[in-house]
């Protein structure tokens, strides 16, 4: 089974509901000499998406210029969690642009002032500052310097070691790149950092054994001890799936941190703003890290991310040391700002849990009903995963799972490409605004497809 999106136009079915419409053959024909320009201009790693060429977005609709409409279970990449072009997030963006200020670097400015005065208060108490950048994985970046730079602090020399976990996800800068430890990501790395180590995520699925032990013994075999370590940074939940670790290892986590004076980095790149039901993920655990990454949900669009943490942290650096140029860009925290007031407002936090209620155990009844080929099935509020492997066993299967979301897109389902381990797995993560009948729909969706995918992965198999 190939495992890339194919550019031959296919007739396929058309489809008319009242969130999806599919009336030309996919991938549209007119749309090929875009795809062919991208391709043509842009690197290689950038053509991994399916061939659909978005135009406009609103609510948790996409449509291309041809007169289709996908009902979106991507977020894009779980950015619009207050859905596309919130007319609230769209007017202030555009108040800003007419106001006419584009760009202050780290000048004062009160947009700015505003919007850190209320992303505070929504932070658990003792999470004071917060420092705003572009992109997670700069957050993650800057977050990883700050746990280093507060080790050598208070532990000299040595206490400069950043553990994260294997299959791990923080960003493509090298910094983050090598904290993630994904596998096949270590080989584009030169100048692997001695002092990052991972450690198994407590997943339950490719790690069986969720104990604590499992973190301290892997620590120990690798010769790492408490003294070495700065930071620990871990997704909230592994963003290759939607698993999440027990409480009661993130609380013998902090616990363990306490002891050794390390800091607890929560990476809520994906997880934060409402996506699983809470505020910030790390609240299912019952802990508060030291500090936290927040990125993409942010604005539900624009370029923003930000490190949150206690101030006692966040105040190492010297004024001019710790800045970036786009800090705080001002059409970006406008943004940023009527999305924090979007999802307060209009419950979506509550509404993401509610989803999950819907979500999980439908993930889980077609994990049931299809057996072997899906090995794990994870959700909460509305981040949800499928990992296909091969049947027994924990090998991804990328050419079913790419299989899959090929059929969704051509039924009117936006799903990105599969991600993860191996690239096996398939995640559902519309925005936090879907009406309970479209996710339903859209869940349909994915169950006839795999459904379908397999019924033609048997017969090529047989024939
Ligand atoms: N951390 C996590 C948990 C993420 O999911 C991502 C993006 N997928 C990043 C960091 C990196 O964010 P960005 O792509 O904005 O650099």
């Amino acid at each position: 089974m190939p495992a890339a999106f194919p550019l031959e136009p296919r007739d396929v079915p058309a489809v008319e509901t009242r969130y999806r419409r599919i009336a030309t053959q996919i991938p549209v024909p007119e749309s090929l000499e875009t795809l062919e320009t991208l391709r043509k201009n842009e690197p290689r790693s950038m053509g991994g998406q399916p061939p659909v060429v978005w135009d406009r977005a609103e609510g948790v609709q996409v449509h291309d210029r041809w007169g289709n409409t996908w009902l979106d279970f991507s977020s894009g990449v779980l950015v619009t969690n207050a859905g596309h072009c919130h007319p609230k997030i769209q007017q202030a963006v555009r108040a800003q642009t007419d106001h006419g200020l584009l760009h202050h670097y780290c000048f004062p400015a009160q947009p700015r002032a505003d919007y850190v005065e209320d992303l505070v208060a929504a932070a658990p108490e003792g999470l004071d500052k917060a420092f705003l950048l572009t992109t997670g994985s700069e957050a993650t970046e800057c977050a990883i310097k700050l746990m280093r730079t507060h080790g050598k602090g208070v532990g000299g020399e040595r206490k400069i070691g950043i553990v994260g976990f294997n299959n791990g996800f923080h960003g493509r800068t090298m910094g983050s790149q090598m904290a993630g430890g994904v596998g096949p990501q270590k080989e584009w790395i030169v100048n692997i950092d001695p002092a990052m180590a991972q450690v198994p995520f407590p997943d339950g699925f490719r790690q069986a054994d969720t104990s604590f032990d499992v973190f301290l013994d892997t620590l120990a075999k690798q010769g790492m001890e408490p003294a070495d370590v700065a930071g620990v940074i871990v997704e909230t939940y592994q963003g290759g799936s939607a698993a999440f670790a027990p409480n009661e290892y993130m609380q013998k986590l902090r616990a363990w941190c306490d002891e050794h004076d390390v800091m607890l980095c929560f990476d809520e790149v994906q997880a934060g703003f409402g996506r699983t039901g809470t505020m910030w993920g790390f609240e299912h655990y019952g802990v508060t890290p030291d500090l936290f990454c927040m990125g993409k949900g942010m604005s539900s669009g624009l370029p923003i991310s930000g490190v949150l943490g206690r101030a006692a942290l966040m105040d190492q650096f010297p004024p001019g040391s710790m800045t970036s140029t786009h800090s705080g860009n001002p059409v970006c925290v406008a943004a940023a700002h009527a999305n924090l007031r979007v999802i307060q407002e209009e419950g979506l936090v509550a509404h993401s849990r509610a989803m999950g209620e819907v979500l999980e155990p439908e993930l889980e009844r077609m994990q049931a009903r299809f057996g072997g080929p899906i090995g794990a099935a994870d959700a909460k509020g509305l981040v949800g995963s499928l990992q296909f492997v091969t049947p027994g066993t924990t090998e991804p299967n990328k050419g079913l799972a790419t299989e899959v979301v090929r059929r969704c897109i051509e039924k009117g389902l936006m799903m990105f490409a599969p991600v993860g381990v191996g690239g096996g797995t398939i995640k559902v993560n519309p925005p936090l605004s879907i009406p309970e009948d479209a996710l339903r729909e859209g869940l349909g969706v994915v169950e006839e497809s795999i459904e379908q995918a397999l019924a033609a992965d048997r017969e090529t198999v047989s024939g």
